[in-house]
């Protein structure tokens, strides 16, 4: 699974992190990021749209989804290995 979410998008209200604390975090300045990705700070910021790949250290895929979905404003999207959108 592909994680991407858009920062531009992202209000920093945090349910995301609640349901899936191994994958998404808040940044300082209240923007959701993805943890165990590559990307650094700086470059997340740039780009205004963060994405990882699914990891062994991150939250299931379930819980995942579920945060996904529990984004108020869409922000974050979710992709197969093929990068088909996963339907929220
Ligand atoms: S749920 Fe959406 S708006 Fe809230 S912090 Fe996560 S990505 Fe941002």
């Amino acid at each position: 699974m592909l994680i991407k979410v858009d920062q531009n998008v992202c209000i920093g209200d945090g349910s995301c992190v609640m349901i899936a604390a191994q994958s998404f975090k808040l940044n300082p300045d209240g923007k959701c990021y993805i943890l165990n990705e590559d990307l650094g700070p700086e470059e997340k910021n740039q780009s205004g749209v963060v994405e990882a790949p699914n990891t062994v250290t991150m939250d299931p895929r379930d819980i995942i989804i579920e945060a996904a979905r529990a984004c108020p404003v869409g922000a974050i999207h979710l992709y197969e290995d093929d990068l088909s959108e996963i339907s929220l």
